[in-house]
């Protein structure tokens, strides 16, 4: 794993020239500059875009008024595609030019800050008048399942007597899931029919989900790809990770109850999961890097290829994490959304890295735009629990919101949003923007 690896981006005092880039409690200061992929109202062409306050720098048109000459030339042509898979899979070394060179171009007192500045009419779009997609085409999508608490919640409700399978403490957990059903933030999401049973043996009938759940989760990019039987020691595994994302599985706990036994969640998950559009680099969030999570005396180390003195010191990463509903009755009330609950990605039990380097081991190549989910993201306190079917405890204990109204499981109509940021003394807070979807009925 590399060093800690501090610039000038990272430093505090940076003003920028986008004035809304400067506000304390905005997610996207200079210290962040994130990338996603954009298109005008007025255009239908996707373009590289890089988040700076309440604007977007517009590589493209950048790229066109000569701010991105100092570059590679394959990077300057990354920077015009129309997804991000090329800037990935030149992997993270050209990326942190990009960055640089976005952190000198926006920054107030340089002279490319002055030179873009003159250019601001034709270099930066405003978020009102965009629309984001999913920034990577993405071939391949896995889920891991890596908070612990997470794992021994819904592993009670199911077998009481043997919450963790004997497998969960040596090695990440994960499945294949489905790329095509990925959306990005503000896509409604139809509540999905399905095979469900009202006893453990059936028989079942078919109709809309009763149990629709979201899942608290970060998304991981992969930058550089991998050959096919190519292994990746863990050491190296951040090279292979561009950048996180706010992931949001949508589950339909009914259908998934009947149908994961034997082979793991099929429908029940793959009707759609939504990303939030904005890539955070790792570069951005080395600042916020935290120790992996310290294994109770009685657990198992892990196995060689799965540990590392670096990945144990700072494999973490300190992000907190929230999850907020709006209900139709809270929209009609003029109500603001409400805090379901409030996590914290340095309490996974397994780190991003062992999670890449499990993955390769088995020899399946994995390709640049790839997307990696963390697994839902649950804490030890009940307001860390991050998806309803844990928060109320398997509909046992609903939740009861400011309007009086009680959830046990989402209605249509319902509309949760995911937030994180990350806060250290002495850095910029930078946040992930938002992660937002809204429950349709479902089909007759
Ligand atoms: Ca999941």
């Amino acid at each position: 794993m590399t060093q800690p690896l501090l610039d000038d981006t990272h430093d505090p005092s940076a003003q920028s020239w986008v004035e809304s880039a400067n506000a304390p409690d905005t997610d996207f200061p200079l210290a962040n500059l994130p990338f996603g992929i954009f298109r005008h109202d007025f255009e239908e062409r996707p373009r590289v875009g890089i988040a700076i306050g309440d604007r977007v720098l517009d590589c493209l048109a950048a790229v066109r008024a000569g701010l991105f000459n100092t570059v590679d030339p394959a990077v300057r042509d990354a920077l015009t595609s129309w997804t991000l898979n090329p800037l990935m899979a030149l992997g993270r070394s050209d990326a942190r030019d990009v960055r640089r060179l976005a952190h000198r171009l926006l920054q107030a007192e340089t002279p490319e800050g002055a030179k873009a500045r003159a250019l601001a009419d034709d270099v930066l779009a405003s978020t009102d008048s965009i629309g984001m997609r999913v920034p990577a085409e993405i071939g391949d999508y896995s889920d891991f399942y890596a908070s612990i608490h997470h794992a021994t919640n819904v592993g009670s409700m199911f077998r009481p007597d043997n919450p963790l399978l004997p497998n969960y403490k040596w090695m990440p957990i994960g499945y294949h899931g489905r790329a095509s059903s990925i959306v990005p933030s503000g896509t409604p999401v139809r509540r999905p029919r399905g095979q469900s049973v009202a006893s453990p043996d059936g028989p079942p009938t078919v109709s809309p989900s009763g149990r629709m759940d979201y899942e608290l989760e970060i998304g991981a990019y992969i930058a550089r790809g991998t050959r096919q039987g190519d292994v990746v020691p863990i050491a190296r595994a951040e090279d292979y990770l561009f950048g996180l994302c706010l992931l949001n599985d949508w589950s339909a706990r009914d259908l998934q109850q009947w149908e994961y036994q034997p082979l793991g969640p099929f429908l029940s998950k793959s009707f759609a999961s939504t990303v939030s559009p904005w890539v955070v680099t790792l570069d951005a969030l080395e600042p916020f890097r935290v120790a992996s999570f310290t294994r109770a005396p009685g657990d198992p180390a892990p196995l060689p290829y799965l540990d590392d003195a670096a990945d144990r010191a700072r494999g973490g990463f300190g992000i907190t994490l929230e999850v907020w509903i709006t209900t139709e009755a809270m929209r009609a009330a003029g109500a603001p959304a409400e805090r379901l609950s409030r996590g914290d990605f340095g309490t996974m039990y397994w780190t991003l890295a062992q999670m890449l380097t499990h993955h390769a081991s088995g020899g399946c190549a994995l390709r640049p735009g790839d997307l990696i989910g963390s697994g839902t993201v649950s804490g030890p306190d009940r307001g860390s629990r991050g998806c309803l079917l844990e928060l109320a405890w398997r509909g046992q204990s609903p939740v009861t919101l400011s309007t009086g109204e009680t959830r046990a499981f989402l209605q249509d109509g319902d509309e949760v949003t995911l937030r994180a940021s990350c806060e250290r003394e002495g850095f910029r807070r930078i946040g992930f923007g938002t992660c937002a979807g809204r429950v349709m009925p479902a089909l007759a």
